[in-house]
């Protein structure tokens, strides 16, 4: 990348000027190995599609992945960072542990198939091309909106590190002024927090929270016998209806014996600076709306003109879209024939796009000769493993293999299961639950995330999405 220091790669020629303050970084047109491959998203799917590529490439091939922060956010596990249990650096991946690859920090904005580049945008707004010879799109889901009264204004998301921690710092700060309320309906309100969306990002949200408002509030002394009062709100019938209705079940049961009100079959019809009015009638006065109402596809991906299913790109077995052998995608941005339930596409999970990421990887590298399979394809087939929802405390819910787990077992196996998923960072994450296990919860906010800097849009505050309103609902998948 010309003016960039050190993007240059040998073999490759870049610097040709373009207008503005762009430079193009122009693929190879060559056949064989010294190809670019560019991975555009470093999450759960990008991050180990280029982890993969790097090592089976060995320098063979310019791998260049495009996102705009320098780690893989390991999302499953930000409910616990929101909790305070969890150094936020914990649960980021640096996508400097990708040998062999090239970050190029910033969004892609845009994204010519005829002319082989992608337009990047930097965080100091500086544009560049990329070229590329082969494609891989993991730009994953952005926030899914409802064109609600008053939820843009007064609502906050949750996917990123600085939703999580500005959250933490919302929740001690309400608990903190609660306690210095004298007139009763503010310290009732202050101590009253609504989380709309009961898919399982909004279950751990909730059940995280709570916990992290009791410990909170028993250091007050002027909140002694002060009801804290959580709510989980959902259209759907049960919590979680992404699941298996036993794991809905178990989570119910935990939730309500701690006392927080799920309202299924329920909606909020408008949210002010007061509190949210429900769709069953009741103002329920707060200053905590947390929402959690689930994703949608990123929309660039719409923007290709290539076809779609529900949001996503459609693309075969092989991940790779049809008609297109330099084009492939994966995650929850693309519709992945399920081949174990035929006629159906692969759901929007970590799970997936973790396995889709590292076989995308591994038929790039075959279609150059690369890696141990010759260049023959594989397609790709996944049965769920189950899934693993943390209720926080010692509880949680899980059916790894099918076997329904709930109390201690389930929440052995959902640690478990995110240390081995976590591809970095795992004794740092276990030492967090030991000291949080044995010492009482750091409570201090650090004030570094204020309310403004994260605004509730389809993006991320280090990736703004498209504005607020008018994006229409897709029933793709919550969570
Ligand atoms: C809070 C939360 C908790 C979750 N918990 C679970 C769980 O417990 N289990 C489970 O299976 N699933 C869980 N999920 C869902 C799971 O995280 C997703 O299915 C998974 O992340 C999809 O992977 P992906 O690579 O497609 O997208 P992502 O992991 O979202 O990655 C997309 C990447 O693309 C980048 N990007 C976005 N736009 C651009 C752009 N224009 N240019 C460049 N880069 C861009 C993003 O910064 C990001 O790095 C959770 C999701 C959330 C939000």
């Amino acid at each position: 990348m010309a003016g960039d220091g050190g993007l240059t790669p040998a073999g490759h020629q870049f610097g040709c000027v373009r207008s503005g303050n762009g430079s193009l970084m122009s693929a190879h047109g060559k056949t064989g190995p010294g190809q670019r491959v560019v991975i555009a998203g470093g999450g759960f799917a990008g991050f180990h599609a280029a982890r993969t590529l790097g090592r089976l490439a060995k320098g063979r091939l310019d791998v260049v992945l495009v996102n705009p922060t320098d780690y893989f956010l390991y999302l499953p596990l930000l409910p616990e960072v929101a909790a305070g249990i969890l150094d936020p650096r914990s649960v980021a991946a640096p996508l400097a542990t990708c040998r062999g690859v090239r970050h190029v920090l910033g969004a892609v904005t845009d994204i010519d198939t005829g002319g082989k580049h992608l337009a990047v945008r930097d965080p100091d707004g500086n544009r560049r091309m990329v070229g590329y010879d082969q494609l891989v799109i993991a730009l994953g889901s952005v926030n899914k909106l409802l064109p609600i009264p008053g939820v843009a204004d007064h609502a906050h998301g949750f996917r990123s590190l600085a939703e999580a921690l500005y959250l933490r710092d919302h929740l001690l700060r309400q608990i903190e002024i609660a306690d210095l309320a004298e007139d009763r309906a503010e310290r009732d309100a202050r101590c009253t927090f609504v989380v709309v969306g009961a898919g399982y990002t909004g279950t751990e949200v909730a059940a995280s929270g709570q916990l992290l408002t009791r410990i909170a509030a028993r250091r007050r002394a002027g909140l002694a016998g002060q009801k804290l009062r959580w709510m989980l709100i959902d259209i759907a019938p049960r919590v979680m209806p992404e699941l298996d209705p036993r794991l809905s079940a178990i989570a119910s049961q935990v939730l309500s014996a701690r006392g927080l009100e799920i309202r299924t079959g329920t909606s909020v019809e408008h949210a002010s600076a007061d509190g949210v009015k429900l769709s069953d009638g009741e103002f329920v006065p707060t200053s905590s709306l947390i929402w959690c109402v689930g994703v949608r596809p990123d929309p660039m991906v719409a923007r290709l003109g290539l076809p779609m299913q529900k949001g996503r790109l459609t693309v075969d077995e092989y991940l790779t879209v049809p008609g297109h052998p330099e084009l492939h995608a994966c995650g929850d941005a693309a519709a992945v024939p399920d081949l174990t339930r035929p006629g159906s596409v692969t759901a929007m999970t970590a799970q997936h796009a973790q396995r889709q990421g590292r076989l995308v990887a591994n038929n790039i590298a075959a279609s150059y000769g690369l890696g141990s399979g010759g260049t023959r394809r594989r397609p790709y087939r996944h049965q769920d493993l189950g899934f693993v929802v943390d209720l926080g405390g010692l509880k949680a819910a899980a059916d790894p293999l099918g076997i329904r787990l709930s109390g201690l077992p389930a929440k052995a196996v959902t640690r478990g299961y995110h240390l081995l998923a976590m591809p970095v960072n795992r004794t740092r994450i276990a030492t967090g639950w030991a000291l949080d296990a044995v010492f009482s919860r750091q409570l201090v906010q650090l004030g570094l995330v204020r309310s403004g800097a994260v605004p509730l849009t389809a993006g991320t505050p280090e990736h703004p999405g498209p504005p607020t309103t008018g994006a229409p609902p897709t029933p793709d998948s919550t969570g």
